[in-house]
């Protein structure tokens, strides 16, 4: 696991998306996202690495419910007694009591074949604690951010200034995520890819202040992260 900025460490064994460790110290220590279920090994080998039990994570915070976020999140809280939280509305989609949008209508054949995917084995489980805008929850402070999922959101360590950004703002071009990039929410994955983009546009117009991005794709943007990622978006609205 390597350090990226403060308490947030970042697994580096997982391939498809990124899982962060928040580590306050004993009765602090939070992952944000949970990696792909197919990717569990991964996870439970670098945990025990840092000499961390599965059993001695305070919680799981789900950027938003899509299954190669929250994937091992159901595991986590059966086998091991680890509360799962996330917004209301991705909480109520993921316990079945929201209907599911599908997705695997839009994009290239790679695109529709994930979004197949991701309807044929989505993340399913009851949360602990459903969140709300405005919450705050281990020094984060959570912003709904709706688009990509009904309840993705973004969660703003204001003291470090790392703002963990899930889907909704990426730091790599889907849908392999290989190359660097500032991405908005991506529309062959996302319900409402329009919605996203003005939540975003919002995010920045009242001001919210970071200076590192650690998104769901890409490598951790350290330093002067609020510049870079507006002028990112720019250029990316340029190129249309
Ligand atoms: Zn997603």
């Amino acid at each position: 696991m390597k350090s990226v900025v403060g308490p947030f460490r970042r697994f580096r064994r997982l391939m498809v998306s990124n899982v962060y460790l928040l580590d306050g110290g004993p009765g602090d220590r939070w992952l944000v996202d949970s990696g792909h279920w197919s990717e569990r090994w991964q996870l439970l080998s670098e945990l025990r690495s840092t000499g961390l039990r599965p059993s001695e994570l305070t919680g799981v915070l789900l950027t938003h419910r899509h299954s190669d976020h929250a994937g091992n999140a159901a595991f986590l809280q059966r086998e091991h007694g680890v509360k799962v939280l996330c917004h209301r509305a991705d909480a109520a989609v993921l316990d079945g009591s929201a209907p599911r949008f599908r997705l695997g209508g839009k994009g290239k054949p790679l695109e529709r074949a994930l979004g197949a995917f991701e309807n044929a084995f989505p993340a399913r489980l009851r949360v602990d604690r459903a969140l709300e805008h405005g919450d705050t929850v281990a020094g984060l402070s959570v912003h709904l951010l709706p688009g990509h999922t009904e309840g993705s959101v973004f969660f703003l360590h204001e003291s470090t200034g790392c703002l963990l950004t899930g889907d909704t703002l990426l730091t790599a071009r889907p849908p392999l995520t290989l190359f660097g990039a500032v991405m908005p929410a991506y529309d062959a994955f996302s319900i409402d890819t329009r919605g996203a983009h003005e939540a975003l546009d919002a995010f920045h117009a009242q001001g919210w202040h970071y200076e590192h991005v650690l998104a769901g794709h890409g490598s951790p943007m350290v330093g002067d992260a609020r510049r870079r990622v507006i002028a990112g978006l720019e250029g990316e609205r340029r190129r249309g």
